[in-house]
């Protein structure tokens, strides 16, 4: 892929700083790149969020690696909890139960329990 050096404005701080992106890449996306190489504290919150977001998705993709539809879901589920459009999902997967969630120090939870039920007759 070829590269352009790009001078970006970062929407936090309005600082000018120069980021190296794909050569189509629009002003939106280059002010986009910004967020993660400056260095004001409001760019480096937004940039830890992001890098937590893409762990989280690596996590669910490894979870359910051969079922996109569910890969789909869960993503969105978390999504709408990290940007507090729902406070807590919870999702049942047959006998799978997960809680998502987003902690006080916006950290995102994904509990995951198993239900285990022990009948007998006499
Ligand atoms: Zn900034």
């Amino acid at each position: 892929m070829k590269t352009k050096l790009a001078q970006g404005t970062c929407r936090f701080c309005g600082q000018m700083v120069q980021v190296e992106v794909p050569e189509q890449a629009t002003q939106d996306y280059i002010d986009d790149a910004v967020i993660d190489v400056c260095n004001c504290k409001e760019a480096k919150k937004e940039s830890e969020k992001r890098q937590r977001l893409q762990n989280v998705k690596g996590y669910i993709r490894n979870l359910f690696d051969t079922d996109p539809e569910k890969q789909a879901l869960f993503n969105e589920a978390i999504e709408r909890v990290y940007d507090k459009t729902v406070r807590k999902v919870k999702l049942q997967d047959w006998e799978w139960n997960y809680e998502i969630k987003v902690d006080s120090d916006d950290y995102i939870y994904i509990g995951r329990m198993k239900q285990v039920k022990e009948e007998t007759t006499f």
